[in-house]
């Protein structure tokens, strides 16, 4: 007959054999095979995001550290040379300030190596700055206000809070 067909509000068919079984039962009474629930899948089970099966290697680190693509030669520490060469014109302004007899043949090396080796050390550190990071300072510019007298204090102090800003370090 066609009512057997008919089922109730909380019944449902089995997807075995057909019966007649309540929606809240899990397993058919009658076959005994286990019936779907026609329930939302539970919380967390659709959680992993599409972006994370696209990486290649799996290695998922817990504090989210994006991986380094960048590669370079140079070495990282040629800050280190620019707060140097920074602070050696900080030095020479101050002995040239202070005791200008003083600067003598040492001091004349002192601005030779500050002179030459902070606009050097900024260019390798750029090239470093380049390589790995999104920070692209215009290497020329800062080669040029770094080789003039004075106003390299400040362009370098400025250069290593630049770096710091985008890099992290200093
Ligand atoms: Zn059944």
């Amino acid at each position: 007959m066609a009512e057997k067909r008919q089922k109730a509000v909380d019944e449902m068919f089995c997807r075995n054999c057909g019966d007649r079984i309540k929606k809240a039962a899990e397993i058919c009474p009658d076959c005994g095979v286990k019936n779907e629930k026609p329930t939302a899948p539970p919380p967390g089970r659709s959680s992993r995001s599409p972006a994370e099966g696209t990486g290649s290697g799996g290695a998922s680190s817990p504090h989210q550290t994006p991986p380094r693509q960048y590669e370079s030669s140079v070495s990282e520490n040629w800050w280190y040379a620019v707060a140097g060469g920074t602070g050696l014109w900080v030095v020479v302004f101050v002995i040239a300030g202070a005791a200008p007899d003083a600067l003598g043949a040492l001091g004349g090396f002192l601005t030779l190596l500050a002179w030459f080796g902070l606009p050097l050390a900024a260019y390798f550190d750029m090239q470093y700055v380049c390589a790995n990071s999104d920070w692209r300072p215009s290497t020329a510019l800062w080669v040029v206000l770094l080789a003039v007298w004075l106003v390299n204090i400040v362009v370098g102090a400025a250069y290593l809070y630049q770096r710091h800003d985008k890099l992290g370090t200093p």
